[in-house]
């Protein structure tokens, strides 16, 4: 059984899908940073959140799983009618 850490298999697995940055073709790598974006009237922050960020213009762009977690508090907003929601990512076990 394949045994990796966190982090490993984020960078592993955005090597298969994107590795390169969409605005200048260089290479981009996993940061960890808090997050912030206004989707409609929601205000969703998240701690930590793993992005992808360019070595070169620092152009910063979402893994699949960090959208499907904002997504996801998107719609815990919506549902609870929340207009801010401020959490640590889903992803924060990065250090064990
Ligand atoms: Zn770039």
């Amino acid at each position: 059984m394949l045994s990796i850490s966190l982090e490993d298999f984020y960078k592993e697995n955005s090597k298969l899908s994107i590795d390169n940055c969409p605005k200048c073709a260089k290479k981009v790598e996993l940061v960890f940073s808090d997050y912030s974006i206004q989707l409609d009237r929601f205000t969703i922050e998240v701690k930590e959140l793993p992005q992808l960020e360019c070595t070169n213009c620092q152009h910063r762009f979402l893994l699949e799983n960090s959208k499907i977690e904002i997504l996801y508090l998107y719609q815990e907003c919506k549902k609870n009618n929340k207009l801010a929601i401020k959490k640590q990512s889903i992803f924060y076990l990065k250090n064990c």
